[in-house]
């Protein structure tokens, strides 16, 4: 087998694994990080204008780390019956134009650092995935030693790419401009995916996760439908967060606009680099995905917990509690349902199978 065929296979799971079909979350934060954490960043900002306020050496014990995650993260998805959380640092707070380079890139580490604690404390549920230390202006191949470091030596699987580093002002060229290819050639490289991900807006027009979360979303789609990006890089993969953005929902909107471009089908243009994630706080919202995107492009996805935190009283259940949606499209055949549970994500992911059994063997030892 080639090297190329070799990265193209998706990793076959240890026996141990085998047997069950697993629920993978491919979307999850640490948003419930040990206020040190915050009060480390606080100090940070604070330092800009004031280095006497430089934070010293953070501190923080594995209890403080397990106090907070369990009620949370580890709570949920025992109650919800999902397996794994593919899981990176708080995406409000990544923060990517607060200060310079060196503020990210300091602040991209410790919170990737966090990330790794947390899969070394519970091996079982959470699998790594980076920040970027981007910064408005620098050019994403200065990202490039972080991801190595996150992915040959923590064990990471994808990173988190912002399109807009300045927090809701898009000064950066698109996705698609030859500024991010040394980067992607470095994903491409890796064999890891990225998750298209803005952070918390500065522009009081967008709020963050209602909008401006949804705006990138819906405006990487369009970047890559205007671009032959993915004939430059045909391994190359995106996650697009939050059900897509708009664009499931404007579907024929976005086929009709490739048509009048004389570009090729979007299935044939795009379908086999972009990928859409289940967070969508409402059934009708999901069967509306599940009918429009096919199955082989959907990942299971929740973000809990933090986007929206609350019970719905339409249903009784958490809004983030998606796999109850996913479970009641009734059209979805068991393979469709275990490819957007488990296969799609080990597709995407192609350093997950491995990972996922390599922490396995850590917990049994
Ligand atoms: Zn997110």
């Amino acid at each position: 087998m080639s090297d190329a065929e070799a990265k193209s296979k998706p990793h076959r799971l240890k026996p141990v694994l085998l047997g069950k079909n697993m629920v993978i979350d491919c979307h999850g934060h640490y948003t419930s990080e040990p206020a040190a954490l915050l009060e480390y960043r606080k100090q940070q900002v604070a330092a800009l204008n004031d280095p006497s306020k430089a934070p010293g050496e953070l501190r923080i014990s594995d209890d403080e780390i397990r106090e907070k995650l369990e009620p949370a993260q580890l709570k949920f998805q025992r109650e919800r019956g999902t397996d794994i959380a593919i899981f990176s640092p708080r995406a409000s707070a990544m923060g990517h134009h607060v200060g310079n380079e060196a503020t990210s890139v300091a602040w991209s580490r410790i919170c990737n650092d966090m990330i790794h604690r947390v899969c070394n404390l519970y091996p079982r549920n959470f699998i790594g995935v980076c920040q970027l230390p981007q910064s408005p202006g620098v050019p994403p191949g200065n990202c490039i030693p972080e991801l190595e470091r996150c992915v040959n030596e923590l064990g990471f699987v994808g990173c988190n790419l912002n399109p807009d580093p300045s927090g809701g002002y898009w000064k950066e060229p698109p996705l698609t401009d030859r500024w991010w290819y040394p980067l992607y050639e470095k994903m491409v490289d890796l064999d890891v995916p990225a998750m298209v991900h803005v952070t918390a807006t500065c522009n009081p027009a967008f709020h963050t996760t209602g909008s401006h979360y949804l705006n990138a979303d819906t405006t990487a789609f369009m970047q890559f439908l205007t671009s032959d990006l993915f004939k430059d890089f045909p391994s190359l993969k995106f996650v697009i967060p939050h059900g897509g953005g708009a664009v499931p929902f404007h579907w024929g909107r976005y086929r009709g606009m490739a048509q009048d471009m004389k570009r090729p089908p979007i299935k044939e243009l795009l379908l086999n680099n972009v990928y859409f994630d289940t967070c969508v706080y409402h059934q009708p919202g999901i069967d509306l995905l599940a009918k429009v995107i096919p199955a082989d492009n959907i990942l299971f996805a929740s973000e809990m917990v933090g986007a929206v935190k609350g019970i719905d009283p339409e249903t009784g259940h958490y809004f983030d509690d998606t796999k109850r949606y996913i479970d009641g499209v009734s059209w979805l055949n068991a393979e469709d349902k275990r490819k957007i549970f488990e296969g799609n994500a080990m597709k995407v992911y192609p350093r997950l199978g491995k990972q996922i059994s390599r922490q396995a063997d850590a917990a049994r030892a």
